[in-house]
């Protein structure tokens, strides 16, 4: 720690004490005896993406958040949601405690709470960051969806339109069979 003054790279500590986030120390330089204060402070420990073409980056909510928003727009998700939905991804990445990770572990992690939120979102952020090669993959990836929902209880009426034609008319063919 160079003296602000003179530059002089040698001083004391001449008070230290405890503050809220950190130890603040008051030193004296020893070559002109002027006094500055120095904060020491936890770093915390940065998080590194492995993208998919190898490259490193330090790991941004901000971005996460991008991404996340643009997956849930015009959709229906009470307010809080996706902001909430960025803090858990965050801080199980903290709970982890490594030092990097694949941008494809995260990505299948927000894939993983969109899916029991919205599906339209969730179909959003697939095909956009699962780089759906054509459009008879994300057919696919629906239809599991669909598959997978068909046992349990009967998507709200906003989600429709992602049943598949042919399924609706197979319903409404048995409905219409019903009723005569
Ligand atoms: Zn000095």
């Amino acid at each position: 720690m160079n003296c602000p003054f003179c530059g002089n790279n040698e001083s004391k500590v001449i008070d230290s004490r405890e503050v809220n986030d950190g130890i603040r120390r008051r030193r004296q330089c020893l070559n002109c005896s002027s006094r500055f204060t120095t904060y020491e402070r936890l770093q915390p420990a940065s998080l590194f993406v492995i993208k998919k073409d190898r490259r490193r980056e330090e790991f941004n909510k901000d971005k996460l958040l991008a991404g996340i928003r643009k997956a849930c727009e015009k959709r229906p998700l009470p307010t809080g949601t996706i902001d909430k939905l960025a803090d858990d991804i965050e801080a199980e990445l903290d709970s982890q405690g490594k030092a990097e990770i694949p941008s494809t572990i995260i990505g299948d992690m927000v894939m993983e709470r969109l899916k029991s939120l919205d599906y339209i979102a969730y179909i959003r952020f697939a095909s956009v960051y699962r780089d759906f090669a054509d459009i008879t993959a994300l057919k696919r990836e629906i239809d599991t969806l669909v598959s997978d929902e068909t046992d349990e209880i009967f998507p709200p009426t906003s989600q429709l339109p992602l049943i598949p034609a042919e399924d609706l008319e197979i319903k409404a063919k048995a409905h219409r069979r019903t009723r005569r």
